[in-house]
């Protein structure tokens, strides 16, 4: 047993590493010097700092850790698409995707390991949620596929969704300090335009983003805008029904001006008749946005199907004759388990998950 436990040096702020450098009797630009260390370069180890002094880095080594992600294993999908599986400093393990498009890569990051809701088309719910990740977790997925897209596309990394396991919303402190730093030019330097926050519609935390006036994007998994279908596939539009969801993006509109996406699946029996297209062109209206039809991944060989092109081409003709602009978004990375919903860690991960 060690006698002091090492803290991960990256749970400190500049301002807190400042501090500690003036009670080792050290200068206060130290600080600044090891942080840009930990986060623009993302070093893992103390000894790489080579503008450090061995003994500074040695004392360092005694009080803290640096608990750095693991890129455990890599599949490559025949469309260009990446998946990590990332281990964490306790072993868990969460996944992140790297989608390779002609103007852009993104990188799909998660926010938990497992998830608490339990929307039921969507694989990651079958697996509980254990625990969030802290802010370097999720900053720390980014940088490796900003690696990746370096190394294998030649092009830089564009674009951040948080659209991989869990939900950013219910892990809300983390997930904005990491993109502060993710954001900020002692870390990655990038726009925040250039990030999207996913959530299951968690409205109390909505108005709480706008309160906040962070300055990313907002994309709603909403899927149905009738609350009995909603409901079926969602249990958390129980307690945050389609009536509330439209009055927190209201409030959203009249804070940060920033127009909301909806990711909407169509279902076969489920949501593909006209009604349900009308219904989610009415809602719509209610602030400036536009509707992502994203196409339906099969996590089994449930109930759900995804509905015929005649449907899809419906609910655009529906949503295009009210002036609302619809993207029909195709797959990626189906091959590989790496498309949306899909993430669940397949492999012997799952179960090192359950303990
Ligand atoms: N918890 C967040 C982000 C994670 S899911 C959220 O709910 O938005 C990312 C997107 O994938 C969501 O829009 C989700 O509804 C969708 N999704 C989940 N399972 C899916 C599946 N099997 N096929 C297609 N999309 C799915």
């Amino acid at each position: 047993m060690e006698a002091i436990q090492k803290k991960d040096i990256r749970k400190l702020s500049l301002a807190q590493l400042e501090e500690f450098f003036l009670a080792q009797g050290d200068k206060k630009f130290r600080a600044k010097q090891v942080y840009e260390w930990l986060w623009n370069k993302s070093l893992k180890n103390f000894d790489e700092m080579s503008n450090i002094s061995l003994s500074t880095r040695e004392m360092l080594k005694t009080h803290f850790t640096i608990n750095h992600i693991q890129v455990d294993l890599m599949q490559h999908s025949t469309d260009g698409t990446i998946k990590n599986a990332v281990k964490l400093y306790d072993s868990m393990i969460v996944e992140s995707v790297l989608i390779p498009t002609t103007k852009r890569i993104t990188a799909c990051v998660s926010s938990q390991v497992g998830c608490s809701l339990d929307c039921n088309f969507c694989a990651t719910a079958r697996l509980k949620r254990m625990r969030n990740l802290n802010p370097d977790e999720i900053y720390d997925q980014v940088v490796a596929i900003k690696d990746e897209a370096e190394k294998y596309f030649q092009r830089p990394l564009t674009n951040i969704v948080f659209m991989g396991m869990g939900e950013p919303l219910l892990n809300y402190a983390n997930v904005l300090e990491a993109i502060d730093k993710i954001t900020s030019p002692e870390g990655l330097g990038m726009a925040p335009r250039r990030i999207t926050v996913s959530t299951v519609g968690v409205t109390k935390m909505i108005r709480k983003l706008a309160d906040d006036e962070v300055r990313f994007n907002l994309a709603v998994s909403l899927h149905s805008a009738i609350n009995e279908t909603r409901s079926r596939l969602m249990p958390i539009n129980d307690s945050n029904p389609v009536e509330e969801l439209g009055e927190s993006l209201k409030y959203w509109y009249e804070k940060t001006k920033r127009k909301v996406t909806y990711e909407y699946v169509i279902w076969e029996g489920i949501n593909d008749d006209e009604r349900h297209a009308r219904a989610l062109a009415k809602f719509c209206k209610l602030i400036p946005s536009k509707v992502n039809l994203i196409q339906y991944n099969p996590i089994d060989e449930g109930e759900f199907r995804q509905a015929s092109q005649e449907s899809v081409d419906m609910y655009v003709r529906v949503l295009e004759s009210q002036g609302i602009i619809a993207k029909v978004r195709k797959s990626r990375g189906q091959d590989i388990d790496a498309a949306c919903g899909q993430l669940a860690n397949k492999n012997e991960v799952a179960e090192l998950n359950e303990g």
